[in-house]
């Protein structure tokens, strides 16, 4: 498959931005305008410079941890900036079309919205699992992307893994495996699967599994070529030193990472047995990720009532397959006890 063929011709033809640092980065640096006196306190990140554009000591840490090479590794302002990166790349605005299995995250919509990209919808089936058949059927020669969310948000479950080679090996065109909850699943990440396939782009994030949502930083894994057009196509400086510093951090601190993954893992199952046992919850589905899905009798109601109890659950009632269902964060002991707690309350 080629890529380029892929590209919208005005990013195959654009010529980048070129920053000052591109050239020089050392010397007496009076070539970008900062401001030479400094940041209005010290510390030893010289905030009064711009941060690096390309981010290699991040890109290499995050490169070894997922066991990938740097080249393969783009860093970004959160898992949306690639999404939105994505579109801009490969699609054309008032032309090209998209691909979602509803129901999933809502960003990929509203990111075509913004980009003026339609998006067509091939339902999970009821179990939540793809339906690669119907995907491939759905593609129409202005489709571009494919998006696949596993574990899935907001079902929480993991998608078969033969069914997203299916639609890997069946589609001349990207597709987008999100990984934002990988680390709390028992599934492989497909991160080393991007050598096997040019068109896989792997979405992961410290969002989640690394407790760093604030900082806002996002990750796609995929081959060099795919990575050099979303560095060509982003803002030059677009992850901030304060960023960077504490997402480079973190790799020293992956000890204590594993250890909240573990704790997050050990309160979801006890979370689950007590949801089960209450005469309201219907359903309480599989879940791979850092939350769950549930039925329960009268879920608009009882997503209210708990927020006047101060718990505040996301209601997801209105998607597709996902009747009366409502999506639990796992929080810590003290918190999953007061949901309960306020659960009883309400009843
Ligand atoms: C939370 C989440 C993300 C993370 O987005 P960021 O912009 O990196 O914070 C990405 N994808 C899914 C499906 C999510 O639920």
């Amino acid at each position: 498959m080629k890529i380029e063929a892929l590209v919208r011709e005005n990013i195959r033809n654009l010529k980048p931005y070129r920053s000052a640092r591109d050239d020089f980065d050392r010397g007496i640096l009076l070539d970008a305008n900062e401001n030479s006196m400094g940041a209005p306190y010290q510390d030893d990140l010289e905030l009064n410079r711009y941060p690096m554009p390309y981010q290699e000591e991040l890109r290499e840490k995050i490169a070894i941890f997922r066991e990938v090479e740097k080249q393969n590794v783009f860093v970004g302002v959160g898992s949306d900036e690639a999404i939105d990166l994505l579109f801009r790349i490969f699609c054309n605005p008032g032309k090209d079309r998209v691909i979602v299995n509803p129901p999933t995250y809502g960003m990929y919509k509203v990111s075509a919205n913004i980009n003026d990209i339609q998006v067509d919808e091939v339902l999970l089936t009821e179990g939540f699992q793809l339906q690669p058949q119907k995907i491939l059927e759905a593609v129409q020669p202005e489709t571009k992307i494919i998006f696949i969310c596993s574990p899935n948000n907001p079902t929480a479950n993991s998608m078969n893994i033969e069914d997203v080679v299916k639609v890997l090996e069946g589609f001349d065109g990207i597709v987008v495996v999100d990984e934002a909850y990988i680390d709390f699943s028992g599934q492989e990440s497909l991160a080393k699967s991007i050598e096997n396939f040019p068109n896989l782009v792997v979405l992961q994030t410290m969002s989640k599994s690394f407790g760093l949502a604030g900082i806002r930083l996002g990750i796609a894994l995929a081959n060099p070529e795919v990575i050099s057009y979303m560095m060509k196509v982003k803002a030059p400086y677009n992850v901030n030193k304060l960023t960077s510093k504490v997402a480079i951090q973190s790799f020293s601190m992956l000890e204590n990472i594993t250890s909240n993954i573990k704790s997050i893992l050990e309160e979801r199952q006890r979370v689950i047995s007590k949801l089960v046992t209450y005469e309201s919850v219907d359903y309480v589905y599989p879940t791979d990720a850092n939350f769950i899905l549930f039925k329960i009798k009268n879920a608009m109601d009882v997503y209210k009532k708990l927020a006047e109890e101060g718990v505040i659950v996301r209601y997801r009632g209105n998607e597709p397959h996902c009747e009366d269902c409502l999506r639990l964060t796992i929080g810590t002991q003290s918190e999953n006890d007061r949901f309960f707690e306020a659960l009883e309350n309400i009843r």
